[in-house]
């Protein structure tokens, strides 16, 4: 438990949250400031900062609760979609320091965009650096 941490102290249960999902290791709640009906975080109950701080067993049992719950929150909500993701990071616009996963529900015409809209500028790279950057990921991965 982080002290100043808003999650740790919903986990606690010193925050109230509309809480959808409870075991051992994970929680999940309702955003307090949605983006569509039924966006939901799923968090792991001990306090990581961002992925790479996650345990394997953990970020199994994070996952294994996003897979089962975006199907029953979009079922919820007659949702059309869904976007699973993290921000994880503050470059990448975490804002809460306790790694969580959104499941943020979509439906057809809602004005808004796929995953792809949250990056800066595409950057233009040759094969040989694609290459060069799968090189260094599997050699990486392998270790
Ligand atoms: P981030 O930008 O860190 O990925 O997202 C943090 C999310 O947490 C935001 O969508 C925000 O609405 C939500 N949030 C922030 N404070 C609280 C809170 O006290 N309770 C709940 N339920 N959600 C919160
Ligand atoms: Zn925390």
């Amino acid at each position: 438990m982080s002290e100043d941490c808003i999650f740790c102290q919903i986990v606690d249960g010193e925050i109230p949250a509309r809480v959808v999902y409870e075991d051992a290791d994970v929680l999940a709640f309702l955003d307090a400031n949605p983006l569509a009906p039924g966006h939901t975080l799923v968090i792991p109950k001990d306090h990581h900062e961002t992925l790479d701080d996650v345990p394997p067993e953990s970020g199994e049992m994070v996952f294994a609760a996003l897979h089962s719950l975006t199907p029953i929150v979009e079922d919820v909500v007659d949702a059309d979609a869904s976007n699973v993701a993290f921000n994880n990071g503050e470059a990448a616009g975490q804002e809460v320091p306790h790694v969580h996963g959104h499941i943020i529900p979509r439906f057809d015409g809602d004005g808004g965009r796929p995953i792809h809209a949250i990056a800066g500028e595409r950057p233009d790279l040759a094969d040989d650096e694609l290459d060069d950057i799968a090189d260094d990921i599997s050699a990486a991965a392998g270790e």
